[in-house]
Formats: C-alpha cells, structure tokens, sequence
C-alpha cells in the first residue's frame, strides 16, 4: 500500500469497462485499502474475479457497499436510482456516494431523494473511455491525462469533495467541478451528438446497402463487402462510435433529451447550411468553415486532449499509433 491511500474500502458497483478500469487504477496507484464490488451479472462477476482486480466479489449489493467509505455506481445511467434506492440502508454514515455516467442532471435526480442524511452524493463523469464494454476491456491507464468532471449539489460537502477529487487525480484526471446542466449541455455537443451522428451514418449506409442489394444494377451495386473494404476513409471512425454499448447509450440520449435535441437543432440548420453551399457551388463557404475546422482540431491536439487513442464516447479507443 503506497501512502498515497485516500479511501479505506471502495465499492464499486458494475464492473464493466469503466468499474473495472477504476478498479485497475486504485489497485495500481494503491488508493484504497480495501475494493469490494459488485455487479448485477453473475456471469460478469465470475470473470472479473478470473480476472483478478477486485480484493472482495459480492452477490448482493448490500455486501459490496457495507462499510465502505466510498461507493463508486459505474452502471448504466439509468440503473443509479435502483442502485441507490437498494443501497440506501446499507450505507455508512458519512460515505460518499458518486457515479461516472456520462449524464449527470438525471443522476442527480434520480439518486438523491435516495441518498441518507449523512452521506455525500457528489456524482462524477470520467470524460475517458472506449467503445467496449465489460471487465476484460478496462484498463489502468484509461483515466490518465483525462478531465474527470464532478457534478456535486448546492451545499454538498467540501471535504467530500475534495477527497474525490483526490482520488481522481490519483488515477491521472484533471478534476473539473461544474453543475449538471452545464455538464449535460456540454457534453451533448461534444460527445453526445457525435455518437448520434455516427449512429445515424452507419444505419444510413446499411439502408442504402440493403436497397441496392434488392434492386441489383451491374453499374451500381455497392455491396456490403465494400462498404467495408473502402472504409478506411470517415467511415471507418463512424463505425467505430457506432459500435458503442446500446444499452448505455439508449440510457445517454433518454436522460439528457433536452440538452441533446437543442444541439441537434443547431445542428440540423448548420447542416442545411453546408447543404446549400454545396448546392450553389459556394466554394468560399466550404474552404472557411473547413479552414475553421481544421483550427479546431489544432486546438484539440495542443490542449493534449487528441491522444495515443482514438475518441469514442469521451475519450478513447484502442490505440492506433
Ligand atoms: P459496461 O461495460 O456495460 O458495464 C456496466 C456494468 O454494470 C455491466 O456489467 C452491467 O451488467 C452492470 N449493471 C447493470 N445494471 C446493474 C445494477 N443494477 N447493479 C449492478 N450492476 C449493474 O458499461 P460502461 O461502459 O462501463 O459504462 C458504465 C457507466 O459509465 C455508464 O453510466 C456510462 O454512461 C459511463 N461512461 C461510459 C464511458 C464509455 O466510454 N463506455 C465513458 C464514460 C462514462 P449487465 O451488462 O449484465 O447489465
């Protein structure tokens, strides 16, 4: 145990590709003395004990969070407020109870009419991960040189929070605290909305596949061989983000839908702007707005935010350097 230790026993509650990535990095970084865990699945459970990350496996929530002096719930959103309702009367006075799901308003919602008198609900979104899931795709490293944002409430706890924070940056975040609507609004543009953009474009192309396959002209068949064949160009990356888990993300566009549909608005009329250009031959428009672009992307690289990986959901994917 490094001297580093700032909780003495963390629970943490699904241990798919971000639990067992936080899992990882504690363990690496030795920041708890104790992490105990469980997840709804047995079979998930088995395979995280073969894979060995955790000190402690629980059949029952109750066992995992039971003097814990941190909760870390790394479920699918919209399963934190049954996570919270069953663990409310096992929980430590004093503990702190966060999240990492990638919405934060409806978090907030949904876990705090459940959380104790006494225990600091302070949810999290750790703006790193992959496309995915399950215990064998986390990795230690996943949080390193990544913004963790912490989402706490009027009034919540300073010393609660601070101890968080502490823990993110032991596994290598930059901690950003803001509140959940900006949070959500955010990330509806940044992460959210790509992912429906790529979600869309996939679905699109295999629509398009399907329709010629049934209507087959020797001069203009595109097959599924070679949709795939020729996507080394964006199609590939739009593949990729579209592979992501559907259950989290159907949980992402339901519980942040205002946020989602206002950026999907502006984006829509931007849209029918390019669309325009295109159609009236405005070369300026295009070689502007693509100049802008590209400045942007510049940025993105010099605030150290590009990375070794490619982007998916808040961050990356497997390394293609
Ligand atoms: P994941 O790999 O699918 O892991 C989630 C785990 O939670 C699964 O093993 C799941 O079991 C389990 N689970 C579901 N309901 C449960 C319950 N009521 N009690 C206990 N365990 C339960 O998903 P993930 O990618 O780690 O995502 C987890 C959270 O992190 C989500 O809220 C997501 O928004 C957030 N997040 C994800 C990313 C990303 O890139 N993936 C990045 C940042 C934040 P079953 O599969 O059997 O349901």
């Amino acid at each position: 145990m490094s001297g580093s230790e700032t909780f003495e026993r963390v629970a943490i509650i699904g241990i798919g590709l971000i639990g067992s990535s936080i899992a990882r990095a504690i363990r690496a970084a030795g920041l708890a003395g104790h992490v105990a865990c469980h997840d709804a699945d047995s079979e998930i459970r088995a395979r995280a004990v073969a894979l060995d990350i955790v000190d402690s496996m629980h059949n029952t929530l109750a066992g995992a969070v039971e003097d814990a002096d941190l909760i870390v719930v790394a479920t699918p959103v919209g399963a934190c407020g049954a996570v919270a309702q069953a663990m409310r009367d096992h929980l430590r006075p004093g503990a702190i109870v966060t999240d990492v799901g990638s919405v934060k308003g409806s978090v907030l919602k949904a876990m705090g009419p459940h959380t104790p008198e006494g225990v600091h609900l302070i949810p999290g979104h750790p703006v790193a991960g992959t496309e995915h899931s399950g215990p064998e795709a986390g990795f230690g490293e996943l949080f390193q040189d990544r913004f963790a944002i912490l989402t706490p409430p009027p009034g919540a706890d300073e010393a609660a929070v601070a101890r968080l924070s502490s823990l993110w940056r032991g596994m290598g975040s930059d901690v950003e605290i803001m509140d959940a609507e900006h949070h959500d609004r955010v990330l509806a543009i940044t992460s959210h909305l790509p992912h429906l953009i790529a979600y869309t474009i996939v679905a699109t192309a295999a629509d398009l596949e399907t329709e010629l396959e049934a209507q087959p002209r020797d001069d203009d068949v595109v097959t599924t061989r070679e949709v795939i064949k020729y996507s080394a160009g964006g199609f590939r990356d739009f593949t990729r983000i579209a592979a992501s888990d559907p259950v989290m993300w159907r949980d992402v566009f339901l519980l942040n839908k205002d946020a989602v549909l206002e950026m999907l608005g502006r984006f829509s009329e931007d849209l029918t702007a390019l669309q325009r250009a295109i159609r009236w031959d405005d070369g300026d428009a295009l070689f502007e707005l693509f100049t802008r672009t590209r400045e942007i992307r510049r940025g993105v690289i010099e605030a150290g935010q590009a990375g070794r990986f490619q982007y998916t959901e808040n961050g990356d994917s497997e390394d293609e350097a």
